[in-house]
C-alpha cells in the first residue's frame, strides 16, 4: 500500500475565500444542477500547491463537497489537473461533533501520512483522526474562510511534510491537548 502523503483541498473557504481576494483572484461562474454559483479564484494557489506536492512528493486530492465537480468547475481554473476525489457527501451525518467530511477522510487516507486544508476543522476532528485505527499522521491547517489559503499555510505545510509529526492540528485557538 502506498504511504505516499496526501495534501487534502478544501474548495469554498480555501481556494474560494469569502473576503479579502487577491488582487489576482478572477470571478468565475460554475453551473451545478442548473444553479449558477460565483467563485473567486487566483491561479497562484494552484502553482503554489503543485509546486508543494511535487517538492514533498506528495499527492493532491480533493475533499470537498465539490467533488467531482472540483476537476470540472475549479481545478482547470487554478491550472490543476485533474485530481482524485474524496465522496464526502454520503451520510453528512456528524457522530461526535467531528465535521461530516472527516469520517470520509479518515477511510480514504488508509494510513499515508495527510496535510488537510480546511475551514471547518477543529479539535473534535483532530480528536476523530486520532482515535481512528486507520488513521496516520496528519496535519490539519485550519484556514481562515474570509481570506482562504495564504503562503503562511502553505509554508506551514511544506515545513510539516519535510519532518512529520503526529496529529498536529496547526491552530493556535484551538490548541491540542
Ligand atoms: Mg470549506
Amino acid at each position: 500500500m502506498s504511504k505516499r502523503p496526501l495534501v487534502l483541498l478544501d474548495v469554498d473557504g480555501v481556494l474560494n475565500p469569502a473576503r479579502r481576494r487577491g488582487l489576482r483572484s478572477r470571478r468565475h461562474e460554475c453551473v451545478l444542477d442548473g444553479r449558477v454559483y460565483q467563485v473567486y479564484l487566483d491561479r497562484r494557489h494552484g502553482r503554489a500547491l503543485a509546486a508543494l506536492a511535487r517538492e514533498s512528493g506528495a499527492e493532491l486530492a480533493w475533499a470537498t463537497t465539490w467533488e467531482e465537480h472540483a476537476n470540472l468547475w475549479i481545478g482547470p481554473r487554478v491550472g490543476l489537473p485533474p485530481l482524485p476525489v474524496i465522496k464526502v457527501t454520503d451520510d453528512p451525518g456528524s457522530r461526535a461533533g467531528e465535521h461530516f467530511k472527516t469520517r470520509h477522510v479518515a477511510e480514504y487516507v488508509a494510513g499515508r501520512p495527510f496535510v488537510w486544508f480546511d475551514d471547518s476543522l477543529g479539535v473534535p476532528d483532530w480528536q476523530y483522526l486520532l482515535d481512528h485505527p486507520g488513521v496516520g499522521e496528519f496535519l490539519l491547517v485550519d484556514v481562515d474562510p474570509m481570506t482562504g489559503l495564504t503562503g503562511a499555510h502553505l509554508a506551514r505545510a511544506r515545513e510539516w511534510l519535510a519532518g512529520r509529526g503526529a496529529g498536529d492540528l496547526d491552530d493556535a485557538g484551538a490548541a491540542a491537548p
